[in-house]
């Protein structure tokens, strides 16, 4: 028998095992994205992890581009794995979707696949909730995907957290206005997502742009606070006569203020400069942030044009991506255990093999129950059992031995305080309730 070369024994690179508690907890966290889908109205699509390469190519920035896995199938199809949901999402909407009634609310979760360089918070395959909302371009959208992400941050557990907030329609206002063209636009909001201010400017400057529209993109690189409302009014002081730039701030502050009076108290920081690097991006923009960790736990925004992009007619969205990883580690960092019900874990002990199929019957019988039961499977004596029992964490022990059984009842052991009683099996679900 040859053995496994060492190298092929790891995962590969960027991948990683979910180990038991690892696994839960991101299922806990799944099941929280989840139920915020169903409190909102959003319903959940399936779409294939494997799609056409030229539909998750069309709208990426060249550097996600690059980082797709890319193959080739059985039948000769240049196709990859989903890098982000949106493509797939846009791909519905334009077509099997394409008469539903709007507003559609869509919810997946799942996992991605980005040839992103590993690094703490950062993997190859990783997993992210999405919410879209699509139909409406009224700022009680953008505040609705708000509210939703700071209520899912909430149910998770994570108390210290902020939204930087943006709005790309105010950047490019202004250099519409200048007639900077849309390709150089892409690299300049791509230089503003990588806070290479100085070179986005330059870039800017190298366009053509105005000498006062330099002044007014560098005052309005300063504008960045605190205050949701008043921020936002700066903003639209800064770029006055850029007049879509000027409504643009103007739908920031309404979002905001909606936000605001919807309740869920959140830290929120307006930056004026703060881009995404997706192209898509046409409105307000927010990314998620935790103290202490300074990658983003999740983003979203506003695309107007994507839907036209996928071949559909103009259907105006807004969204938020959560990552599922990232959440983890906030919660993680925050020393915030997280809720996942301690359930009962009952084991049941036969006393020797003859007891074998009374205990298989009485294991039946709690599961019809819906209690999660254990079976002693390794032939151990009842002493041994019982010390592993203790060991995995069982809350419970049911021996059955011939002595009990001939009056149908069995002993049921309380493992953490160590004592036990003698039970009637017709009363042993109830007891195991209390
Ligand atoms: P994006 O789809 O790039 O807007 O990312 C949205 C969220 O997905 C980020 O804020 C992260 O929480 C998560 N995310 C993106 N890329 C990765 C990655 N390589 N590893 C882990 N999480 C990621």
């Amino acid at each position: 028998v040859s053995t496994l070369a060492k190298e092929f024994r790891r995962t590969v690179r960027g991948m990683r095992d979910l180990m038991a508690n690892e696994a839960e907890s991101l299922r806990f966290i799944e099941q929280k994205t989840r139920e915020v889908s169903k409190l909102y109205g959003y319903e959940e699509v399936i779409t294939p992890l494997v799609e056409h390469y030229e539909l998750l190519a069309a709208k990426l920035g060249e550097d996600n581009r690059k980082r797709m896995y890319v193959f080739e199938d059985l039948g000769g199809r240049k196709v990859a794995l989903r890098p982000e949901f949106t493509a797939s999402i846009a791909r519905l909407v334009a077509t099997k979707m394409q008469s539903i009634p709007r507003p559609l609310r869509l919810f997946s979760v799942g996992s991605l696949y980005r040839y992103d360089e590993p690094q703490f918070g950062r993997f190859r395959e990783f997993w992210q909730a999405n919410y879209e909302l699509f139909g409406s371009d009224k700022p009680e959208a953008d505040a609705e995907i708000l509210a939703l992400t700071a209520n899912l941050m909430r149910d998770i557990g994570l108390r210290d957290y902020s939204f930087k907030v943006g709005h790309v329609g105010v950047l490019r206002g202004v250099l519409n206005q200048e007639g900077v063209a849309e390709d150089q636009q892409n690299r300049i909001m791509d230089l503003l997502d990588k806070k290479q201010w100085d070179s986005a400017l330059e870039e800017v400057r190298k366009s053509g742009a105005s000498t006062d529209c330099m002044e007014t993109l560098s005052s309005l690189f300063e504008v960045k606070g605190r205050e949701p409302v008043s921020i936002s009014e700066r903003m639209g002081e800064v770029v006055k006569g850029y007049s879509k730039a000027e409504a643009a701030a103007a739908n920031l502050r309404e979002i905001l203020t909606l936000f605001e009076e919807s309740g869920l108290e959140t830290d929120v920081v307006v930056e004026a400069r703060f881009a995404r690097g997706l192209e898509y991006y046409t409105g307000m923009i927010f990314e998620i942030y935790a103290p202490g960790l300074d990658i983003a736990l999740g983003g979203g925004g506003r695309y107007d044009k994507l839907i036209e992009m996928f071949g559909g007619e103009q259907v105006p969205a807004v969204g938020v991506a959560p990552g599922l990883d990232r959440l983890l580690l906030a919660l993680q960092n925050q020393g915030r255990g997280l809720q996942v019900s301690k359930e009962q874990r009952i084991l049941i002990i036969p006393v020797d093999s003859t007891m074998l199929g009374k205990a298989l019957k009485i294991s039946s019988m709690l599961r019809q129950e819906g209690l999660p039961v254990e079976l002693e499977t390794m032939g151990r004596s009842v002493k041994k059992a019982l010390a592993d029992a203790d060991r995995r964490g069982n809350t419970h022990a049911v021996i059955v031995g011939p002595k009990e059984m001939k009056d149908n009842k069995i002993v049921l052991r309380h493992m953490k305080s160590r004592t036990q009683d003698i039970v009637a099996l017709n009363e042993l679900s109830e007891k195991l309730r209390q």
